[in-house]
């Protein structure tokens, strides 16, 4: 990233909260449960899967964790009540790790088992690495018990080679994505192109696992290793499938629907959209010069 973009990029916190939302409206839904099903239902016509994520994290009052949980539990109805395609992500720090592992652990296994009920699926996000052996031994037991959960892999991570083993023999469902938290480097890859390359090793220690993978990524260079590996092991269309964030590269997105890939569309909403957006701004100087534009101009 060039001096400049990193000098925008930090003085993103000094934006007022009004312009930071507008310009981020294009990553979020919007605040209610009805904003996302409508998402979902257009993402659905343009052929696309969704998992739709309620917003929040790193809450200390188990009342939000709970209020969370109880959401997501509308979720499943909503998305039953209105057929429409999509699972749905969940972080483990709105649903209480920071306070209680035990309280985080029986909070998940209330929503995989509202999703068992309802036919659906769970995706437990990555967080940062403090979190990372908690979220793993939290997926371990509830997948063994419930069978409809989810991880997600960090190519950034070094460990992430050596987690490929961890997972069961059959029956494992793993979100690739490169990582977006600022990780230090004895446990982190940095360079640009040694993370892309640890990406591409750890798909194809999943795909050789026998692991249905979730390929989350807009960067065209790895679409392309990931349509080439697919081709390699001779993947069917159900056993993997793309992933691309609500308001990122619309154009790839169609390309890979069109090329006969499955892809599903991260679909975040809520109230607490703040920190997500600003992270999705930190990615993307380009917009967050947009940003930057819009305070000057006052507009
Ligand atoms: C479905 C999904 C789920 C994810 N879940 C997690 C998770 O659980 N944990 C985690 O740590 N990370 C998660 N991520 C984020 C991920 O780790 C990366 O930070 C993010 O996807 C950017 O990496 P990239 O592979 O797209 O490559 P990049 O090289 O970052 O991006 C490739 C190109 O995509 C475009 N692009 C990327 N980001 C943006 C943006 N914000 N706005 C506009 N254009 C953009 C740019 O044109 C860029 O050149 C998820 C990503 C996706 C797609």
């Amino acid at each position: 990233m060039s001096v400049f973009n990193r000098m925008l990029v930090a003085g993103l916190p000094l934006v007022p909260k009004v312009i930071v939302g507008r310009v981020a409206s294009r990553y979020v839904a919007g605040e209610s449960l009805d904003d996302a099903i409508r998402t979902v239902r257009e993402l659905n016509k343009q052929g696309a899967m969704a998992t739709m994520d309620v917003l929040g994290e790193e809450v200390s009052e188990r009342g939000k964790a709970t209020a969370a949980v109880e959401e997501y539990l509308r979720v499943f109805e909503g998305i039953d009540r209105e057929k429409i395609d999509s699972n749905v992500s969940i972080k483990l720090t709105l649903l209480g790790l920071k306070i209680d592992e035990g309280f985080c652990r029986d909070n998940v296994g209330r929503i995989a088992e509202t999703a068992r009920r309802y036919g659906n699926f769970v995706r437990i996000d990555m967080e940062d690495h403090t979190t990372t052996d908690a979220t793993l031994r939290i997926y371990h037991e509830l997948q063994e018990r419930h069978g409809n959960l989810g991880v997600v892999f960090q190519a950034y991570m070094r460990r992430t080679l050596s987690d490929v083993d961890g997972l069961p023999a059959r029956g494992a469902s793993v979100r690739l994505c490169k990582g977006i938290y600022v990780e230090p480097r004895r446990i982190a890859w940095k360079g640009y192109d040694t993370v892309r390359a640890n990406y591409v090793q750890a798909l194809e220690k999943l795909i050789v696992h026998g692991v249905y993978v979730g390929i989350a990524t807009h960067d065209e260079y790895l679409a392309c290793a990931a349509a080439a590996l697919i081709d390699k092991h001779g993947l069917k269309r159900d056993q993997y499938e793309f992933q691309m964030l609500l308001g990122v590269d619309e154009e790839l997105r169609r390309i890979l629907i069109e090329a006969g890939h499955r892809l599903r569309v991260y679909v975040p909403y809520g109230r607490d959209w703040y920190p997500y957006s600003i992270r999705r701004l930190r990615e993307n100087p380009e917009v967050a010069r947009h940003v930057l534009r819009a305070t000057l101009s006052g507009k």
